[in-house]
């Protein structure tokens, strides 16, 4: 059922833009830091709930438990989920404790009602974000889906924001085919799908791709899983020295971007598979649904009306009932619509797509702050994660809750 909106004020001291794990984090943190700051900020979210995106990609592909370590939430206790979770041991997955799917549902819920968050989330879409420049008091307004604005002392965009990457054979397709037919994995729902006697290809190398490909035999489909290098295994995204001091130091002494933004590419290396999907992958091989080609990618394909004529860099040519494109999500502030008028008026440093912020993680002159995969030149190559939100807050908190720090204060200093 469509909530409706309340009745919103004309202005705001602090607007948050989405309601992910990131925008909870960044609450949760502003909230220890300062009490007062309740009731002092809104959320928006189309959705009206906290965590809505989330949930629903770890339902759609049935994925069993996260794939980061039991410290990493949205609470700034990194303990908390831990204590939460004393009577449910059993819903930690090896190697390292991670968090099952409903524990880690379970548990934000929590931290929602622990910090009196549950009607924080108004239940509309940011459309616009338009700078109002001011000497003394600049102000963004943000237009609303419902036609009205608010205007806003300080933003935080916390959308999640990232543009899907799709292979360059997708756009040479000239054939029309159905939608469902070839999709990137972000609209994959597994739990509407049955797939009995068909042959389903699934292109690239990473966690999502083992949990579609998972998914799919179990309802029934023979899977090709084509990988352009070979299947890496590896525990986590990037490796855990990026979450301290013991990379990063290094990193933020850089004053290169080009080099920062390559040593995230080098971190995150691609996509990878964690051992334990890895070794559930090679038991599917052995049982004959599963065919993996590394070294390999799609040249060439073809609708023929009912399946995918598909050539390969190998010289072979196969078919398939459908294929599904797990190649990932790029971050691109140019691309990013809400941002296009902030950057027009304050524009800014971008390297590769990423914005160089300010220490708070501020487009530079404005009070707006980026968290997720945008502010990686920033916080590192775990920026999107949640280990990345809890950096992001930790920069921006700071300059929403000392006076001192705003950007009106230092101007008229
Ligand atoms: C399948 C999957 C599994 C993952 N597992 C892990 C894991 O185990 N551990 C880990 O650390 N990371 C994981 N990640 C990476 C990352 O933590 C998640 O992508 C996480 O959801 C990012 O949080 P977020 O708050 O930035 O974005 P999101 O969760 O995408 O939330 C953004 C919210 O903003 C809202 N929004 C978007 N545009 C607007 C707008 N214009 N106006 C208002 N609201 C808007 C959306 O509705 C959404 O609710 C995973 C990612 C995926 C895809």
């Amino acid at each position: 059922m469509e909530e409706t909106p309340p009745c919103l004020p004309a202005k705001t001291d602090l607007a948050i833009i989405g309601a992910g794990p990131h925008a909870l984090t960044l609450v949760t943190h502003l909230l220890q830091k300062r009490q007062t700051m309740w009731g002092k900020f809104l959320v928006f979210d189309k959705s009206g709930r906290w965590m809505s995106r989330w949930q629903n990609q770890f339902a759609a592909l049935e994925i069993p438990h996260l794939r980061s370590p039991a410290v990493h939430h949205p609470d700034p206790n990194p303990f908390a989920l831990r204590k939460f979770a004393e009577s449910r041991p059993h819903e930690f997955f090896p190697p390292y404790d991670l968090p099952g799917t409903r524990l880690f549902d379970d548990f934000c819920q929590d931290v929602i009602r622990r910090y009196s968050l549950q009607q924080q989330v108004i239940p509309l879409g940011v459309t616009r974000i338009e700078p109002l420049p001011h000497l003394f008091r600049p102000r963004l307004r943000l237009w609303l889906q419902d036609g009205k604005s608010i205007i806003a002392r300080r933003v935080v965009l916390a959308t999640g924001s990232s543009k899907l990457q799709l292979p360059n054979w997708v756009n040479q397709i000239t054939s029309g085919y159905p939608e469902h037919k070839l999709c990137h994995s972000s609209s994959v729902d597994l739990r509407r799908l049955c797939l009995t006697g068909e042959r389903v290809l699934i292109v690239g190398g990473g966690l999502t791709s083992g949990h579609l490909a998972v998914g799919a035999i179990s309802r029934g489909a023979k899977v090709d899983l084509m990988i352009r290098r070979h299947l890496q295994e590896k525990l986590f995204d990037a490796e855990p020295g990026w979450l301290g001091p013991k990379y990063l130091k290094g990193f933020f002494a850089e004053q290169d971007y080009q080099k920062r933004f390559a040593t995230i590419l080098q971190a995150r290396n691609g996509g990878s598979m964690t051992p334990a999907m890895g070794m559930q992958l090679r038991r599917e091989v052995r049982s004959g649904n599963l065919r993996i080609n590394e070294n390999c990618q799609v040249v060439m394909a073809q609708w023929m009306g009912e399946k995918w004529r598909v050539q390969c860099s190998d010289g072979s040519q196969h078919e398939y009932s459908r294929i599904w494109l797990s190649t990932g999500t790029k971050f691109d502030v140019t691309s990013e619509a809400l941002l296009q008028e902030v950057l027009e008026v304050y524009p800014i440093k971008i390297v590769n797509g990423l914005p160089v912020l300010d220490e708070y993680l501020r487009v530079p002159g404005c009070e707006l702050f980026l968290m997720g995969g945008l502010a990686a030149l920033q916080v590192g190559p775990t920026a999107r994660n949640l280990s990345g939100a809890r950096m992001a807050s930790e920069k921006i908190v700071p300059a929403i809750v000392k006076p001192s720090m705003a950007l009106s204060q230092l101007r008229s200093a």
